[in-house]
């Protein structure tokens, strides 16, 4: 269902507006962490975030899973924000206990692009804190790289506290401040303060997918106070309302989206998945349909419809036609080759453009994919 949701809710940036400072920002000790070093984050954040910053009390480390001797950096993201006070710009999370994120083994520190969260840790570090004088400046490079992340940025290839780095060492070598790209991403982003429109609308986006509707609607309903036209936010008020079980509200609300703008796609993705949600499957393939022909997007509008066929409706064949058509308009999403080939068992796919790829679902062993890219032999 949480697939489905991002699917429908989409992903635009929205404008900018006149710039504020309000909103605060707040530190919490995850397990026990030394006074001085709550107060190095403090100061950084201060100066870095222009804004206030208080240091709440210590939060209690989680539970480590069998096997697992780091903590999780994106479920301790999660915890801040759930327990986040409500005039929170920015929230960090500092520990010195070990991190690790999904795809790293080990971690400094870790933000969400565009998030409000980061975390950092100092264990690891400790050979490098000889002097107070390294200790802060590590302190501010490590808030300033993960507040980028924060603000909107990815990893860096200039010389910028944003660049990618894999240990301590790394850390040393970057400057204290951002290329002319990422300062102006900073400042932006420093100017949009928690009643600022485009900071409701992420709020909602925060609280769909730590699963609480009710505070996702709220925030919703609050940015459309300032612009009750805008479609996007209505169909992410009515995803919000579906989820939290408000059908016919949904449906208004993506019907209302759909009156002031009848191009845009997403309100018919979402009432497909609104009337296949609540038993109207026979009602869900003509607004797939029609979401498909409204999204400027080709490539990623069959991939959507196929998932919203195969994995709401249960209808293979129509998920099938929209993976084909996915692939014809030059589409080589892996989640669709992986999902049509296990559909068309036991054929062998091949493309050649832009590379080649030959994938097949074999039964009991799963995909078996092989990819040359660059080689335009005659191989069929
Ligand atoms: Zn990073
Ligand atoms: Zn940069």
């Amino acid at each position: 269902m949480l697939l489905v949701l991002a699917l429908v809710a989409g992903c635009d940036e929205p404008p900018a507006e006149a710039p504020s400072r309000e909103g605060l920002v707040y530190v919490v000790p995850i397990g026990p962490v030394p006074a001085p070093e709550l107060e190095r984050a403090r100061r950084a954040l201060t100066k870095q975030t222009e804004r206030p910053t208080f240091v709440l009390p210590q939060t209690a480390l989680p539970k480590l899973s069998p096997g697992q001797t780091r903590y999780d950096a994106g479920a301790l993201l999660d915890n801040l924000l759930a327990n986040a006070p409500g005039d929170t710009f920015r929230i960090a999370g500092v520990t010195t206990a070990p991190l690790r994120a999904a795809e790293h083994d080990t971690l400094i520190g870790y933000a969400r692009r565009g998030g409000r969260a980061l975390v950092y840790s100092t264990d690891g570090l400790w050979p490098m804190l000889v002097t107070e004088a390294a200790h802060r400046r590590f302190t501010r490079r490590i808030i300033a790289h993960e507040l980028g992340h924060t603000h909107g940025g990815t990893h860096c290839e200039r010389r910028c506290v944003l660049s990618d780095v894999k240990n301590a060492v790394d850390i040393d070598d970057q400057p204290d401040g951002y290329c002319a790209e990422h300062e102006t991403l900073a400042e932006k982003a420093l100017a949009v303060g928690p009643e600022h429109f485009d900071a409701k609308v992420q709020l909602g986006a925060e609280r769909l997918r730590l699963g609480r509707w009710r505070e996702a609607v709220e925030a919703y309903r609050h940015a459309l106070r300032s612009r009750p036209g805008d479609p996007r936010v209505r169909t992410s008020l009515g995803v919000a309302l579906m989820a939290h079980g408000e059908w016919l509200a949904a449906e208004q609300a993506f019907s209302d989206a759909t009156r002031d703008t009848p191009d845009a796609p997403q309100p018919f993705y979402a009432r497909a998945v609104l009337y296949a949600a609540s038993g109207d499957n026979h009602r869900a393939p003509a607004f797939i349909e029609a979401a498909v022909n409204r999204d400027g997007d080709q490539k990623r509008a069959h991939r959507a419809a196929g998932i919203l066929y195969q994995d709401v409706i249960g209808d293979e064949r129509s998920a099938a036609r929209h993976y084909h058509a996915h692939l014809r308009v030059g589409g080589r999403n892996p989640v669709v080759i992986e999902r049509l080939v296990k559909l068309m068992s036991p054929t062998t796919l091949v493309f050649h453009d832009p590379e080649l790829v030959i994938a097949r679902w074999q039964p009991g062993e799963g995909l078996i994919l092989a990819s040359a890219r660059g080689y335009s032999g005659g191989l069929r």
